[in-house]
C-alpha cells in the first residue's frame, strides 16, 4: 500500500477543520442534504441555505410530503434545480421503499435517484462511519499531487477512487476522509499552499515541484452567451407570468416571457412580436429597463426587459397574471426576480 500520512491529516483536521452546521449532527439525512446543495456551490452559499432546509424539512418525510413547489421555492437561487427535482423523488422513494431512513448498504445507496458515487461515500463516511470514499473534486486534487499523477484528471477518477480507499485507515477512517476533502478546500486549493500543509513531507507533488502542474485538465467547456429580450406584461397590478416546462435548466421555475434574440438592437421589435403572436394580448410598449446580467450553468444571459401595458387580462395558454405579492412566494428565475425586484409602483400606474 503507497505510504500516506494518515496521523498528520487527523491531527491536521481535528485542528483545523472549519464549524459547519452540517458537521454539528451528520444524520445520513443531513449529510444527504447538505452535499446535494454542495454540488456546484460553495460552502459560504450553502450554510444559510441548509438551516433553513433543516428548519423547514427536517426529515426525509417532511421533504416528500412538501410540495414540489415550496422545495423549489427553499432551493432559489441555489441553481442547478434538478437536484431538488431528484431530492423530493428520492425523499418519496426513501419514505416509501425504507420507512424515509437512507440505507447504509452501498449497493441500496446506488439505487436512489440523485446519489452518485461521490454523495454516497460521503454518507457511509460521514454519516454511518464506515471505510468508504468519496472522491470529490477536492479529493482528485489532492491525491493527484500527493501521488504525482500526471495524466488528465477526469480519466483517473477511477484509479484515484481506488487509491483512496487503500489509503483509508481502519480507525475512524471517515475522519481522514473528510480530512483530505477539507485539506483540498483550505490548503491543497487551485493555487496550493504546501508550506502550511501537513502533508508536505511526503507529497510527491510538492517535493518535485509540480505542485502547480497537477491536476492536468481537459480545456473547459466554453461558456454560451444568450441574449434574451423579456416582456413585463402588466395588467392593472397584474403581471403575466408563466412556469417552465419538460427538461430546461429552469423547469418548474417562474419566469417573464422572453424570446431569444441576436442583438439588443431587436429587442423591442421580437418582443413586441412575440406578444402579439404568441401571447396575443394586445398591449402598448410603456418603458425599457437595464440590461440584466444572469449566469446559470454553462449560460451567460443577458436580459433585456419591457414594460408593456396589456389592454385586457386575457386567457393565455401557458401563463397566469399574478401580483408582485403573490409571485414572491413563487420559485421564479434568479434573472427575472432581479427585474421583478427592480419594479416599483410607478411601473403599474399608467
Ligand atoms: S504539499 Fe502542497 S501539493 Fe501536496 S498535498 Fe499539500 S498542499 Fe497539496
Amino acid at each position: 500500500m503507497p505510504f500516506f500520512d494518515a496521523d498528520a491529516l487527523k491531527a491536521w483536521f481535528v485542528r483545523e477543520k472549519r464549524a459547519l452546521p452540517w458537521r454539528e449532527n451528520p444524520s445520513p439525512y443531513a449529510v444527504w442534504v447538505s452535499e446535494i446543495m454542495l454540488q456546484q456551490t460553495q460552502a459560504s452559499v450553502v450554510i444559510p441555505y441548509f438551516r433553513r432546509w433543516m428548519e423547514k424539512f427536517p426529515s426525509i418525510e417532511a421533504v416528500a410530503n412538501a410540495p414540489l413547489e415550496a422545495l423549489l421555492k427553499s432551493w432559489e437561487g441555489l441553481g442547478y434545480y434538478s437536484r431538488v427535482r431528484y431530492l423530493h423523488e428520492a425523499a418519496k422513494s426513501l419514505l416509501k421503499d425504507y420507512g424515509g431512513e437512507l440505507p447504509s448498504e452501498p449497493e441500496k445507496l446506488a439505487t436512489i435517484k440523485g446519489i452518485g458515487p461521490y454523495t454516497q461515500g460521503a454518507i457511509l463516511s460521514f454519516a454511518f462511519h464506515k471505510k468508504a470514499a468519496a472522491v470529490d473534486g477536492n479529493v482528485l486534487r489532492v491525491m493527484a499531487r500527493y501521488f504525482s499523477i500526471e495524466e488528465e484528471i477526469s480519466s483517473v477518477k477511477k484509479k484515484i477512487q481506488e487509491l483512496t480507499e487503500q489509503i483509508l485507515p481502519r480507525e475512524e477512517p471517515w475522519v481522514v476522509m473528510e480530512g483530505i476533502i477539507e485539506l483540498g478546500a483550505q490548503v491543497c486549493r487551485k493555487t496550493p499552499l504546501c508550506g502550511e500543509c501537513p502533508l508536505n513531507k511526503n507529497c510527491l507533488a510538492h517535493l518535485h515541484r509540480k505542485s502547480h502542474l497537477i491536476p492536468l485538465k481537459k480545456k473547459r467547456e466554453r461558456t454560451t452567451l444568450l441574449q434574451r429580450a423579456v416582456a413585463i406584461v402588466i395588467y392593472e397590478k397584474k403581471l403575466l407570468i408563466g412556469r417552465v416546462k419538460g427538461k430546461k435548466v429552469m423547469a418548474d421555475l417562474y419566469e417573464f416571457p422572453y424570446v431569444e434574440i441576436s442583438a439588443q438592437k431587436h429587442a423591442l421589435t421580437q418582443i413586441k412580436k412575440m406578444i402579439r403572436n404568441k401571447l396575443k394580448v394586445s398591449s402598448n410598449f410603456s418603458s425599457s429597463l437595464g440590461p440584466v446580467d444572469h449566469t446559470f450553468t454553462r449560460y451567460h444571459a443577458t436580459l433585456f426587459p419591457s414594460i408593456w401595458r396589456a389592454e385586457e387580462s386575457v386567457e393565455v395558454a401557458d401563463y397566469e397574471w399574478k401580483t408582485k405579492e403573490e409571485i414572491a412566494s413563487l420559485p421564479f428565475s434568479s434573472g427575472h426576480r432581479q427585474i421583478l425586484q427592480s419594479l416599483t409602483d410607478a411601473h403599474f400606474t399608467h
